[in-house]
């Protein structure tokens, strides 16, 4: 893996017509933030006197961002534009970003301003030091307490089905090298967590403290029920522990269930027949039956998994492209590319 050695060159790309680093942006209606976000990460990029194609991917945006969007690229070569159909959901888009990035190094980055441009250096050192994956991770979170706390428990969630122990997996402030991005793209399911799924094949992932901002302008696209589909989709998408989790709670119920019925029929023997109690009985009616239901869902959930799996329909659809696209998939010729979110 070449990751030195290549000219600086500022926007430019090397003889093979590959820039060193491609910058992948998701866009959903982000008109308000794209010039300020071109004006702080173009200077950046410039500075590290490295080639570089900042790609931004239009997730289906119904304000003006595309129109923007062709502009910036009108104006500044090294800006590609890579405009979705509709709307297919942050990391749907993020996939497309990386399915036609060319870089040798590869950072993601939010278009909200809400991840700091300037931060950007740092991650490439650490790709350059050796690191494979480095996420960023958000020191001083800018975003709802409601949200940080949902963030902690899907982290240690994460963590512990990935099997590597990071802080922050929602922070798409990351960089990696081009060959973790190939296995990524190898990757067809449907719906992917990209930090989840790095981090699930790199060989030395790394965290880095990076500043969080508040959201610029517009809104976060995360409602609670979104953040909850994301957590089940993450929870099912990387492993069986959840249904391996209510199964073993199944069994830990059912064997208190026993002890529960000799202890009954002992008080029956020793005190004799009781009818008080039976609205305790309803209570813990209700725990296992809200257990029962669980179960059911999580099942549903691996079984709607496998149902848009076998449908197999592509995880995006690409309306246009500006900007080169010599190194898109062979398999993107009429736009499309496996798996959806
Ligand atoms: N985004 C996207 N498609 C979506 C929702 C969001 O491409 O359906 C982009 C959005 O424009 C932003 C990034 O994903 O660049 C993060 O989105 P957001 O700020 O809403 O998420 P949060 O920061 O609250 O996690
Ligand atoms: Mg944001």
């Amino acid at each position: 893996m070449i990751l030195n050695g290549i000219p600086s060159a500022g926007a430019a790309r090397d003889g093979s017509g590959h820039p060193y680093l491609s910058v992948v942006i998701p866009v959903y209606n982000e008109a308000a933030n794209l010039e300020a976000l071109h004006a702080r990460l173009g200077p950046v990029l410039d500075q590290l006197g490295r080639s570089y194609e900042v790609i931004f991917v239009d997730d289906g945006s119904r304000d003006r961002s595309l129109e923007i969007l062709c502009g910036l690229h009108a104006a500044h070569p090294a800006v590609r534009v890579i405009a979705l159909n509709r709307n297919y959901g942050q990391h749907a888009a993020v996939f497309a970003g990386l399915d036609h990035a060319q870089g040798e190094v590869i950072v993601t980055l939010d278009a909200d301003l809400q991840n700091p441009p300037e931060e950007i250096p740092r991650l490439i050192a650490l790709v350059e030091a050796g690191h494979d994956v480095v996420g960023g991770w958000r020191q001083n979170r800018h975003d709802p307490l409601l949200r940080r706390w949902f963030s902690k428990a899907m982290n240690r969630l994460t963590s512990k089905i990935v099997g590597v122990q990071m802080r922050d997996y929602g922070c798409m402030l990351r960089a990696y090298r081009r060959d973790v991005v190939q296995v990524l793209r190898g990757c067809q399911e449907i719906s992917s967590f990209i930090p989840a799924l790095a981090n699930s094949f790199a060989h030395s992932p790394i965290e880095v403290p990076v500043e969080h901002a508040s959201r610029a302008h517009g809104r976060s696209s995360y409602n609670p029920f979104r953040l909850i589909r994301l957590g089940f989709d993450l929870a099912t998408g990387f492993s069986l522990l959840p249904i391996q989790t209510v199964s073993l709670a199944g069994i830990g119920i059912a064997l208190l269930g026993v002890g529960f019925g000799g202890f009954l029929l002992l008080r029956r023997l020793l005190v004799g027949p009781e009818v008080e109690g039976v609205f305790t009985l309803f209570a813990i009616l209700f725990v296992f039956v809200g257990i029962q239901v669980l179960a059911l869902g999580l099942i549903g959930e691996y079984i709607g998994r496998i149902y848009l799996e076998v449908r197999r329909r592509p995880r995006y659809v690409i309306q246009k492209i500006l900007g080169s696209s010599a190194a898109a998939p062979p398999h993107d010729a009429a736009g499309r590319q496996g798996g959806g979110a």
